[in-house]
């Protein structure tokens, strides 16, 4: 019989995202070995699912297949969504997460898109920035995960400043930092009052940006705000996960000390005994 672990890392891309080919088994096992609760979380994103790699209703069933088999024989593994939040389309959104919801143990919400281009790839948000500037696509950014937070369709928020992994490589821009802080903090407490869990985003830490999502320093200001928080490495390959471990250990030592450390209702006993 496995031991519980006391650590959660529950963003892990599997073969069942466009961008990741490992097995729910394969991050299961090492998750075992590093005594880690692993929650998969792959992509849905309504609006791409008929582009090739992304999830559809068709496809869905096989992931939820594998995961029964995962399960089967590793305890310690849970299965969420990262679900693309978007408010031009937030009954298409609502419909579909009431369709699944009993199907995971939890659901996150999460913004990459504006105008149909994902502000997480450089590529795509250098031609945003080109059509639009940087400021007005921060706003935007915030705008939509505050839609996400209020539809209330989610456990948690996935890296709410994920909009800046690519910032340090444009020119310096005070506004574009001003944005950033303000609106995390407001973040803040929109999470608090909705009890809506916010996820602390390792992946930034790979990225230009170097830090969590969100940093360190909000993370504090935003515990003494009331909100909780689980922990995500985002990650999309093993190696990822494995050279995570150790951060992720270390934030569930402070958001614990800091008393914001939260997770997912449906996981909440995982805490007890
Ligand atoms: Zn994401
Ligand atoms: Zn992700």
């Amino acid at each position: 019989m496995s031991a519980k672990p006391s650590f959660f890392d529950l963003h892990l891309h599997t073969e069942f995202s466009p961008d990741s080919t490992i097995s729910l088994e394969a991050y299961a096992q090492l998750a075992e070995k590093l005594e880690i609760h692993v929650g998969f979380l792959d992509h849905f994103e309504l609006a791409f699912v008929n582009r090739p790699h992304h999830l559809n209703y068709e496809t869905l069933p096989r992931l939820l297949d594998a995961f029964d088999r995962t399960k089967a024989t590793y305890p310690n593994v849970s299965l969420g969504l990262e679900v693309d939040y978007y408010s031009n389309n937030a009954s298409g959104v609502a419909e579909f997460c009431d369709d699944i919801r009993t199907d995971f143990n939890y659901l996150i919400g999460t913004v990459h898109v504006i105008d149909g281009l994902a502000v997480t790839t450089l590529e795509e948000l250098n031609v945003l920035v080109s059509r639009i500037g940087l400021p007005p696509i921060i706003e935007r950014y915030f705008d939509e995960v505050e839609g996400a937070i209020q539809s209330k369709l989610f456990d948690g928020i996935a890296h709410i400043d994920g909009v800046m992994r690519f910032i340090p490589l444009f020119p310096a821009n005070p506004t574009v930092n001003e944005i950033w802080q303000r609106r995390t903090l407001e973040l803040g407490k929109l999470s608090q009052r909705t009890g809506i869990l916010i996820e602390v985003n390792l992946r930034g830490l790979n990225h230009p940006w170097g830090k969590m999502h969100p940093s360190q320093s909000l993370i504090k200001e935003l515990v003494q705000a009331g909100a909780h928080f689980y922990v995500g490495s985002d990650s999309h390959s093993l190696s990822d996960f494995e050279e995570a471990a150790p951060k992720l250990r270390q934030v569930h030592q402070f958001l614990r000390e800091w008393g914001g450390f939260g997770l997912p209702g449906s996981l909440r006993e995982l805490l007890e005994g």
